[in-house]
C-alpha cells in the first residue's frame, strides 16, 4: 500500500454508567437526583452521580454526607457491581459486531477501530451514530463517543460533550482541536505533571506543542518526548484486542479503608506471596505482574509491568508489585481494595511497558 489512509478510531464512554444502570432497573428513578455509593452515616462516598444530581454540585468521590447536604432529596443506592458488569458485557457484545478491533479499557469505556470498514471518513461518523443510537435505544444506556484518527484524540473528544455527545475530529484537524485544551485532557498527563508544566507557563496544549524538544527531554526524559508527540496530535498506539489471558491473582477488600503506607505494603507482600505460591503449584512462570487498587471512592486502577524473561521468584514478584504500587498510589488516598496478579505465562509480550490507559 503506497497511500496512507488515516485510521478511524471511536472511543465510547457510557454516561454516568452506574446511575444509568440503576435507572434501567428502576425506571421510576429517571430524571431524579441519584447517587450510587455508601451510606452518609458510615463515611460513605459517592461512586457515581446522575446528571440531575450533578446539577446540585454532587460529583463522584464526594463524601455522601456532603451530597445529602447539597440535595436533601438525593436518592442513595448501594453499588451493585454485578449488574454493572452484566450490562457492560451486553454493551461490548453489541459493539464487537461493528468493530475491526475492540479494546475495552474499563467497565464502561472502549476503543473501537473501524478503519477497514469505511470508504470515507463520513462512514466512520455513521458507524458512531448508529452505535450511539443502538446502545441508547436498544440497551437503554446513554453514551458519548469521540471519533478521530487516533486513540488519544478520540478519548478526549468523547469527554467533551457529555452526556449523549458525539464529537468528531476530522483527519487534519487534530492540532487545532487540541490547541486550546489543557494538557491534562491528555490521558497520561496527570495533575502533578500539569502542575509542573504550569510552572513552565504551559497551560494549553498549544503552548506544550511550542516547547522545544530539548527542553522537554532535559526536564522529563522519554516522557517529555512522548508529550511532545501527543501535543502534535500524534499517537500511534494500536487498538489492541486483548486475548483472554489466563492469570493468577489475589485481591482483598478491607472492612475499613486503609491509608497507611506500611500497612498497605505489608498486605501487598502477603498477596504477592499467595500469588507466587499458586504460580509455583501450577509449575508456571509469568512475564507480567499487575496490581489493582480501588480507592475509597471506587475509582479503580490497574497497573502492570511486563518483561522478556518469565519469572517465579517470590522476591522479584513482590518487589515489582511494590514498585507498581508506589507508582500508582496517589497521595496517601485511602484504599478499599488491593490486588496482585501475574499473567502471560507462555506468550511473548513487549518488554518493560507500563500501560498508559
Ligand atoms: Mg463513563
Amino acid at each position: 500500500m503506497t497511500q496512507s489512509i488515516p485510521r478511524a478510531i471511536i472511543h465510547l464512554d457510557l454516561d454516568a454508567f452506574f446511575c444509568s444502570v440503576e435507572v434501567l432497573k428502576n425506571p421510576e428513578l429517571n430524571g431524579k437526583p441519584i447517587a450510587v455509593g455508601g451510606q452518609p452515616d458510615k463515611r460513605g462516598v459517592v461512586a457515581a452521580a446522575s446528571y440531575p444530581a450533578r446539577k446540585f454540585g454532587i460529583h463522584s468521590a464526594m463524601p455522601m454526607s456532603r451530597a445529602v447536604k447539597l440535595c436533601k432529596d438525593i436518592i442513595i443506592i448501594p453499588p451493585n457491581f454485578k449488574s454493572y458488569k452484566t450490562y457492560s458485557v451486553i454493551v461490548m457484545k453489541l459493539v464487537e459486531k461493528e468493530a475491526d478491533l475492540l479494546e475495552q479499557i474499563s467497565v464502561d469505556e472502549a476503543f473501537i477501530d473501524v478503519s477497514s470498514r469505511i470508504g470515507n471518513w463520513e462512514d466512520a461518523v455513521e458507524i458512531a451514530k448508529s452505535l450511539q443510537n443502538n446502545i441508547a435505544v436498544n440497551i437503554g444506556l446513554p453514551n458519548s463517543l469521540g471519533v478521530a484518527t487516533n486513540k488519544m484524540i478520540a478519548k478526549i473528544a468523547s469527554d467533551l460533550n457529555k452526556p449523549n455527545g458525539l464529537t468528531v475530529v476530522k483527519p487534519g484537524e487534530e492540532r487545532s482541536f487540541l490547541a486550546p485544551l489543557s494538557p491534562q485532557k491528555i490521558s497520561g498527563i496527570g495533575p502533578k505533571m500539569a502542575e509542573k508544566l504550569a510552572t513552565m507557563n504551559v497551560t494549553t496544549i498549544r503552548e506544550l506543542s511550542k516547547l522545544p524538544l530539548n527542553i522537554l527531554e532535559a526536564r522529563f526524559g522519554k516522557f517529555g518526548l512522548a508529550m511532545a508527540n501527543w501535543a502534535q496530535g500524534k499517537d500511534d498506539r494500536p487498538v489492541r484486542t486483548y486475548r483472554e489471558i489466563k492469570s493468577i491473582s489475589n485481591e482483598r477488600t478491607f472492612p475499613k479503608d486503609i491509608s497507611s503506607k506500611e500497612e498497605l505494603l505489608m498486605i501487598l507482600k502477603q498477596l504477592s506471596e499467595k500469588v507466587v505460591k499458586r504460580l509455583r503449584d501450577k509449575e508456571l512462570k509469568a512475564k507480567r505482574v499487575f496490581i489493582k487498587l480501588r480507592y475509597y471512592d471506587f475509582d479503580t486502577h490497574t497497573t502492570q509491568k511486563s518483561f522478556a524473561e518469565a519469572i517465579d521468584s517470590e522476591e522479584m514478584i513482590a518487589n515489582i508489585a511494590e514498585e507498581l504500587f508506589m507508582f500508582a498510589w496517589s497521595n496517601n488516598k485511602p484504599i478499599r481494595l488491593l490486588g496482585v496478579g501475574v499473567s502471560n505465562f507462555n506468550v511473548d509480550t513487549k518488554s518493560g511497558q507500563t500501560e498508559l490507559f
